[in-house]
């Protein structure tokens, strides 16, 4: 018989296997620990079945499913956000989008946020601006159930409603934000990673990866305020079309902000 394996036994083999931030947030599932709890105490023991758990997890990350979707869980702006196949994984260039957003509106801004996917986009938003009137929307109702179960796990005040970009909106809005797909349909990225696994609906804008930015820039303007903004996220090579769709669309003060990696992410406009 082998005796109980400890914790930093358990962490030891899952780091010889993957980056160690990987290794840390599997051991910590797998174990059922804090993540500073498996350095703190790396002599305590873990059971046969708590070491196994960890060898399947690092074994199936190691065929490349996304660390997100193990888990079942992944941070947004703070937020723990549940997150399966159904939607794309929250990015940290998306908390840019969130920021641009928040520095825009007062207290209570009635905000839309087109494609909401897992819903993170709105619930950061609304955990921000509590007096917020949030609407998600999503073409795809598994997206809604699942950013529906994420409003009800953070008490969040978001509401979620079927919609196919602007179709089934009839309100107006101070912001409007996306994060629509904007990869070009053959992108060998999409072959590539994490976004093996992720789904294609929330990662192909077309063949030039443009047609959900047209359609989210060009049906705004109806549906903002008249000092209305409209902030999305785009490829870090479509900024210059981007602000192109703005301009088209009769946009003012149109600007392209950078992520934390200094690339064009998010582009803005004022309706006018
Ligand atoms: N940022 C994602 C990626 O390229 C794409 C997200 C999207 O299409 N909205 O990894």
């Amino acid at each position: 018989m082998t005796g109980a394996a400890s914790v930093g036994a358990c962490l030891d083999a899952a780091r010889a296997a993957l980056p160690r931030l990987e290794a840390e947030l599997l051991a910590a599932r797998a174990l059922d620990v804090t993540a500073s709890a498996l350095y703190a105490f790396p002599e305590r023991p873990a059971s046969a079945a708590r070491s196994a758990c960890l060898r399947a997890l690092v074994t199936r990350r190691r065929r490349g499913e996304p660390v997100a979707y193990i888990l079942g869980q992944w941070e947004f702006w703070s937020l723990p956000i549940k997150v399966d196949a159904r939607a794309l994984i929250p990015r940290p260039e998306t908390e840019g989008l969130v920021a641009a957003a928040l520095e825009r509106t007062g207290p209570a801004p009635r905000v839309l946020d087109l494609g909401t996917g897992c819903g993170a986009i709105a619930l950061a938003i609304a955990a921000e601006r509590p007096a917020a009137a949030v609407l998600g929307v999503d073409n795809d109702p598994a997206c809604l159930a699942l950013a529906r179960e994420n409003a009800q796990r953070l008490g969040s005040t978001a509401a979620f409603q079927h919609s196919h970009w602007y179709a089934g909106i009839a309100s107006e809005f101070d912001v409007i934000v996306s994060n629509p797909p904007y990869v070009a349909a053959g992108d060998p990225h999409l072959t590539r990673g994490d976004l093996r696994f992720e789904p294609k609906s929330a990662l192909v804008g077309g063949a030039d990866g443009l047609a959900a930015l047209r359609s989210v820039v060009g049906g705004a303007a109806p549906h903002l305020a008249s000092d209305g903004w409209l902030i999305v996220e785009h490829g870090c090579d479509q900024g210059g079309h981007t602000r192109r769709l703005f301009s088209d669309a009769g946009f003012a003060k149109v600007t392209t902000l950078q992520d934390a990696a200094g690339l064009p992410r998010v582009t803005l406009g004022r309706r006018s």
